[in-house]
């Protein structure tokens, strides 16, 4: 019960935990966006500004070198048109520069520039500075406008200002921004503060970089964690609906599929008890002669006034139930039953399903010793199939109980084999009679299909450790030529015969018997009847 409310609760958590999932990657999606949304935006504006500083930076260079109490009041009239701007005149070997202020000393200026510029080349750069004589104790973006002969012009603008008109396309609270020059060190940041950066709202989700095209800059665009977190939520709270939707739903289909997998093991009771179970055998042959050498017993079960349930989905409902061992026992009390008295040819194999769980027990050995028993005047060989798909724990008890087995005669087979996942391991560790190729490997036969050199690989290792095979589901006379002519020694399939009741089985039996001259006369049992001693 435990276990059911616990496979109620997963399917329930499902969508939950999918939803998380989808909606993390879009919130995901949206911060990438936003972010190289912003950075573009954020370029565009510096462009427009930097473009500015440069046109100054332009007009005022002839001004550069001549005497710095004409060229103060037109810098300071620039300075009041623009006030972000602070533009100063550098003129060859004199010791002063020129602001708005009047004459500096160069000193401090030049120091700032020499490491960061060739002097005397023409053209524009662009420099990070933490510090200057032009914005002093601020960071600033300077402009230079260099001329070959030495001249030069040098717009800062203060980093604050850019900083903050910036932000107004990605706002501190979700973004950091950063300017960088290309190929100088040092950057313009906003949003790293100390007390901030060491908040939550600190860290970053997704930085975006993106270069101007115009100017050697580039823009850092960080979003911060928080955003994130908050598009979630948002997301979070209108998908809501759908969600506790699912989770009801899905929780409430696993709830009915496992009503009806308790009811169904509960039916499956009921039908032992009712005798709604019965057997059909399928006819075994061996590929070279095309005799009959023994039949597969194959459960049915017809539910009154119900459609019948195939017989893979009602063991797979008996197994996770705890009902395969009483169901196969049931089976062999069928068989014993069908089967008893009845004329089978001299040297006959019946193959009956068994579970891994059943081998393992210790009621396997009386099991079979009483199937044996009820079949003792015919003496059938009787062979266990074992499926693959399941796990065959190598426990001392599976070991001891086959070992048995086959020391009273009983044989051996791993059914579907080539489908489990170990079927090397299988063969190391047990010791078995037959290989039963699955129909899956039968089927591919001509196709060209990927698991036709499987096949191949499977009668190989048969081969070498000497262990017998038989196909399974062969349907046209194409795939049995090709099994024969590798030395498969039987098959099984809707070629030769399908499963039939055991009253259809003996007079096909019969039929065939007669068919090459060897018949026995109906009723009449034939061969030893030695009961070996199992337990
Ligand atoms: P399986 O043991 O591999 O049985 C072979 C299945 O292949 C049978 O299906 C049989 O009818 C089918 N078959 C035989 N020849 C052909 C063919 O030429 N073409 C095709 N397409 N199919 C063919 P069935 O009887 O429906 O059984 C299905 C599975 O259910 C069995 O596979 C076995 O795993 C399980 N099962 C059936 N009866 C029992 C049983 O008494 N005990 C246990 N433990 N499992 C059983
Ligand atoms: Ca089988
Ligand atoms: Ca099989």
């Amino acid at each position: 019960m435990l276990l059911h409310a616990l496979l109620v609760l997963l399917a329930a958590l499902l969508p939950v935990a999918i939803a998380l999932l989808l909606i993390r990657a879009e919130a995901d999606q949206l911060a990438h966006e936003s972010s190289d949304e912003a950075a573009q935006v954020v370029i565009r504006q510096a462009d427009a500004i930097l473009a500015q500083a440069m046109a100054v930076s332009d007009h005022l260079l002839p001004l550069a070198g001549r005497p710095c109490a004409e060229t103060a009041p037109r810098l300071r009239e620039t300075s009041g048109l623009l006030p972000h701007l602070h533009a100063v005149l550098i003129a060859p070997a004199h010791p002063y520069y020129c602001s708005g202020q009047g004459a500096m000393p160069r000193a401090p200026l030049d120091a700032l520039l020499h490491d960061a510029l060739p002097a005397e080349s023409d053209g524009h750069a662009l420099l990070v500075v933490q510090d200057s004589p032009i914005v002093p104790g601020q960071p600033a973006l300077l402009v230079v406008r260099s001329q070959a002969d030495g001249r030069r012009v040098l717009v800062a603008l203060d980093g604050r200002y850019l900083l903050n008109f910036l932000g107004a396309a990605a706002p501190a609270e979700r973004y950091r921004l950063a300017v960088t020059a290309r190929g100088h060190d040092g950057a313009l940041r906003r949003g790293t503060g100390g007390a901030e950066a060491a908040g939550t709202r600190g860290r970053l989700a997704y930085v975006a970089t993106i270069d101007s095209q115009r100017f050697p800059y580039a823009v850092q665009v960080g979003v911060r964690a928080s955003l994130l977190a908050e598009r979630s939520a948002r997301l979070l709270h209108s998908y809501a609906p759908v969600i506790v939707l699912c989770s009801l739903g899905l929780g409430l289909l696993m709830r009915r599929v496992l009503k009806r997998q308790l009811s169904m093991a509960a039916e499956i009771r009921r039908g032992i008890a009712r005798g709604e179970f019965h057997v059909q055998y399928q006819p075994v042959v061996a590929l070279d002669s095309g005799r009959c050498v023994g039949v597969e017993a194959l459960m049915r079960w017809n539910r009154a006034g119900m459609s019948a349930v195939r017989p893979d989905i009602f063991f797979s409902v008996a197994e996770t139930n705890h009902l395969a061992v009483p169901l196969t026992r049931h089976l062999f009390e069928l068989v014993a039953r069908d089967l008893h008295g009845r004329w089978l040819p001299l040297d006959f194999h019946v193959g009956v399903n068994i579970t891994s769980e059943h081998l393992e027990s210790p009621e396997i050995l009386d099991d079979v010793a009483r199937l044996s028993q009820a079949l003792a005047l015919q003496a059938p060989r009787l062979t266990l199939e074992v499926t693959e798909r399941q796990v065959l724990p190598g426990t001392p008890a599976v070991l001891e109980h086959m070992r048995r087995l086959r020391a009273a005669g009983v044989r051996l087979a791993i059914d579907d084999f080539g489908t489990g996942h170990s079927a090397l391991a299988y063969l190391e560790r047990f010791p078995v009679d037959y290989l039963k190729i699955d129909r899956l490997f039968v089927s591919a036969i001509g196709t060209g299909a990927v698991n036709a050199p499987v096949l191949d690989l499977i009668i190989a290792l048969a081969a070498r450790l000497g262990v017998a095979l038989v196909a399974e589901g062969i349907e046209d006379a194409s795939q049995a030529a090709y099994l024969r002519a590798e030395g498969v020694g039987f098959g099984q399939g809707f070629l030769f015969a399908p499963p039939m009741p055991a009253d259809a089985l003996v007079a096909w039996l019969e039929s065939q018997a007669a068919a090459s001259g060897g018949a026995a006369p109906p009723g009449h049992a034939t061969g030893p009847a030695v009961v070996p001693p199992l337990a």
